[in-house]
């Protein structure tokens, strides 16, 4: 069972499922050819695809175009199900950064045959956590850096105020879609930038303030 691990030495907690957003950042989408929905495109990992930092990703054999896409993580403490602005704001408890590893060839090979992108996203290693922070100790701006690089070039760097939907507004949608536990993480998109990385490559990855990410494609 993987846990969350928090900066504070707070006791660690199980992970539930995670729930990733796409096209989150317009610039982005515009990069791989999408259009805005109205709605983000949401779909899932699972817990047992979690690394930390310091921890390797393990390139799958079966991929030959891993991408890296860097995110704001958040942890929500609480149950919460088809929730307003002040219980959505309440049940965000931390926030971490976080890597969605993506196998893109995969992924454009399911977007044109209309299949679920489950296997493209979800993987061992495929997703990377920093330590929680939690609110009470930092709370987000909403104008923080976040930023990745590969083998010391940067690759994407911009502020979570480019977001097209809120972390309030994502938890008020996936929440009106299934019931959000304690534990549960959200993935809330990646900026412009994502790119391909080979084995022997290393990633480094921050969010301002709440935390780094280092790791070693093998
Ligand atoms: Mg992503």
């Amino acid at each position: 069972m993987k846990t969350v691990k928090f900066k504070n030495g707070r006791e660690d907690v199980s992970i539930g499922k995670i729930v990733c957003v796409g096209r989150n950042y317009a610039a982005h989408a515009k990069e791989l050819g999408h259009t805005i929905e109205e709605f983000p495109v949401i779909f899932l990992k699972t817990a047992s695809n979690v690394i930390y930092s310091g921890s390797p990703i393990i390139h799958p054999d079966y991929s030959n175009n891993l991408h890296h896409e860097v995110e704001l993580v958040l942890f929500i403490g609480e149950t919460i199900k088809n929730a307003d602005t002040i219980n959505a704001q309440r049940a965000i408890y931390g926030y971490a950064v976080g890597l969605d590893m993506t196998l893109r060839d995969l992924q454009n090979d399911f977007i044109k045959k209309g299949n679920p992108w489950t296997l493209s996203k979800s993987f061992d290693t495929s997703a990377v956590l920093s330590e929680i922070v939690i609110k009470d100790q930092y709370m987000l701006r909403g104008d923080e850096t976040i930023s990745l690089s590969v083998n010391g070039v940067t690759r994407q760097s911009t502020s979570i105020k480019n977001m097209i939907f809120s972390p309030v507004e994502i938890v008020k949608y996936i929440s009106s879609k299934m019931t959000l536990e304690m534990g549960d993480l959200i993935f809330t998109g990646t900026p412009e930038g994502v790119g391909q990385v080979v084995r022997g490559d290393n990633i480094e990855a921050s969010l301002e303030n709440i935390g780094s990410i280092s790791t070693n494609v093998i």
